[in-house]
């Protein structure tokens, strides 16, 4: 058997002109342009490029973006002076800190000092709250592209055993919280599952991943996940992107997995991809929360 691709670029494309259309719809009805503000401290090569991607995609979803670029050596009161500046700035929708922020600059307490409405990012312990409790003002943008490929393939997740590997703030927790909601915006056949969620202190998670319909593997390292841990049908997303001689490969060992899985996101071309559509998607989600006559799809 071989596994069923998931095509994230496509569903991405998708989705972006989708994006496309309604904030030019925003543009026309109100003369409001969504605006994303990216923050970059310092000069990591990574996350200048994680930026740039940004910058340009919101361009070229009919959005402005607003790169803040500061030296490495920027005091924390700064950068949360910033932060207070651009909060209450109307023509600003959505604001990003771009991680990891240099050492000595507490992630937690700038990321708290973003105001929820503009939380894009959806980190704000508010925002995070508001998902638990199943009434999201943002979808995490990870988690949300994994549910966006399932279901514009087809897969639902109402009444399956899902399990995540993975538990970190960014990924594996808001995924968890996600999937065994009641409902979802995605449609109730995108939530209601039954959840099982593993880490590192996990026994046998071999025996638990076998019990999988759905597997999500975010766990940052290579080729982890093998078919002996599949069950066979499973859908399996792999989240991971890790460098490996300098080639990108994911957390699943795509070759021993693709002969068990039924579904299976390649790494590139799976999740990677709809990650900034969300952060799109949350920035044009945000301008029409703030703009008083628009009409949100
Ligand atoms: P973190 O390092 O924050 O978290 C990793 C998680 O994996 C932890 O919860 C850890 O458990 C768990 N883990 C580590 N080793 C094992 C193991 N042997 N068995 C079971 N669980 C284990 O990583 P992130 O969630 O931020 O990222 C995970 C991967 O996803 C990375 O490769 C990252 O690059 C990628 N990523 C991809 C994105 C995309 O757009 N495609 C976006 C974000 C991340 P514990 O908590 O016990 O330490």
């Amino acid at each position: 058997m071989s596994a069923q691709l998931l095509d994230g670029k496509a569903i991405s494309s998708q989705i972006r002109a989708e994006i496309a259309e309604e904030a030019a719809a925003l543009t026309a009805q109100t003369g409001v342009t969504a605006t994303l503000a990216a923050i970059l401290v310092g000069d990591d090569p990574a996350s200048q490029i994680y930026v740039r991607n940004k910058q340009r995609d919101c361009e070229r979803s009919n959005m402005k973006s607003v790169l803040h670029r500061l030296p490495a050596d920027t005091p924390e009161a700064a950068l949360l002076e910033l932060i207070a500046r651009l909060n209450g700035d109307p023509t600003i929708h959505g604001i990003l800190v771009q991680l990891p922020l240099p050492q000595g600059i507490s992630e937690e307490r700038i990321l708290d000092s973003v105001s929820p409405e503009k939380d894009v990012d959806c980190f704000h312990p508010t925002n995070v709250g508001l998902l638990s409790q199943g009434r999201p003002r943002f979808l995490p943008c990870t988690p949300h592209g994994v549910l966006q490929i399932l279901h514009r393939c087809g897969i639902e997740t109402a009444g399956k055993h899902a399990v995540v590997v993975g538990r970190s703030e960014i990924v594996g927790k808001p995924m968890t919280q996600l999937l065994v909601q009641r409902s979802s915006p995605l449609g109730p056949g995108m939530a209601n599952a039954t959840v099982t969620c593993c880490h590192s202190r996990t026994p046998d998670l071999a025996a638990i991943t076998r019990q999988a319909d759905v597997l999500i593997v975010a766990i940052g390292k290579a080729d982890f996940i093998t078919g002996d841990m599949v069950k066979p049908g499973a859908a399996v997303i792999d989240v991971g992107m890790n460098r490996v001689d300098g080639r990108l490969t994911g957390d699943v060992d795509f070759a021993s997995v693709v002969e068990v899985a039924g579904h299976l996101t390649p790494v590139p071309g799976g999740v990677g991809p709809l990650t900034i559509a969300m952060l799109l998607r949350n920035t044009l989600a945000a301008a029409q929360q703030q703009t008083p006559c628009s009409k949100p799809a």
